[in-house]
């Protein structure tokens, strides 16, 4: 797998991307990450790369040439589009999540491009972008901290990245619920003690609590999340139902 990334900031991206997970993932998985710097494909002596708005008003906007030749230099180097994304973060985008990281985890190229100021110019958005994704309704200064989150949403889901894919595969909202609370070493702690059953060594027993207790904490927490839950398990107990009458 290989992402590149478009930024004229590559340094808010470099120190998170060879910390922790990404960078186990980069060569475990012999993941590549190329950061680009948009400045590198600005073609005056200056090096500029972001203009004034047509019509007026504040801010700056990425001129689209630096982009476009980016771009180019990328599909030129790999000789092929058609198994690659190009990923906008943008506010503007559909909403960011679990199920989205889920897809781009199984695709081999995936590229960011990170707006600053007003944004990019829209010929760029047009032209190349297949993604538009937003990480939730407010607005930040660029697109790097976006794409570094979906980065690290979507990295950890590839297989080989982590030591244990299972352990991402539990996690809060790969099935729609959250996940449940966690104890370790020392069983009692300042007057609190773990719960018995996670010390009973009864699989079984330790599964159905854990499973009530993801159910509870959804309910709680995200009675979104629950009343969607719920439904999922009437239209599964009606299938079955069907199911047995048909027999
Ligand atoms: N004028 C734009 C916002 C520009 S913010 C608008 O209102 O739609 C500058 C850049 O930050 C954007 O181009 C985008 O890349 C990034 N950005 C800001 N907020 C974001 C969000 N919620 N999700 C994803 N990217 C975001």
């Amino acid at each position: 797998m290989r992402i590149d990334v478009l930024t004229a900031f590559p340094k808010i991206l470099q120190d998170p991307l060879d910390e922790s997970i990404l960078k186990q993932a980069r060569s475990r998985i012999g993941l590549e990450i190329h950061l680009r710097d948009i400045r590198d494909y600005a073609t005056d002596k200056h090096r500029t790369i972001d203009d004034t708005p047509y019509g007026g008003g504040p801010g700056m906007v990425f001129k689209p040439e630096p982009l476009f030749d980016a771009l180019e230099a990328i599909f030129r180097q790999t000789g092929d589009r058609t198994d690659a994304r190009v990923i906008f973060p943008s506010p503007q985008g559909r909403l960011f999540s679990q199920e989205i990281a889920q897809e781009f985890a199984e695709i081999p190229h995936l590229v960011f491009i990170c707006g600053h100021y007003k944004g990019i110019d829209q010929r760029v958005i047009d032209t190349w972008v297949s993604d538009e994704l937003s990480i939730g309704d407010y607005v930040l200064s660029g697109g790097e901290i976006p794409a570094l989150l979906m980065i690290d949403g979507i990295v950890r889901l590839i297989p080989g990245a982590i030591n244990d894919l299972a352990s991402a595969q539990t996690d809060s909202f790969q099935d729609g619920l959250l996940d449940c609370p966690y104890y370790t070493r020392p069983e009692s702690y300042r007057g609190m003690a773990v719960p018995e059953v996670l010390l009973s060594g009864h699989h079984q027993k330790i599964a159905e609590w854990r499973l009530a207790q993801r159910i509870e904490h959804t309910r709680i927490k995200r009675p979104d999340l629950y009343q969607q839950f719920l439904e999922k398990e009437k239209e599964q107990l009606k299938k079955k139902s069907d199911a047995k009458q048909k027999k």
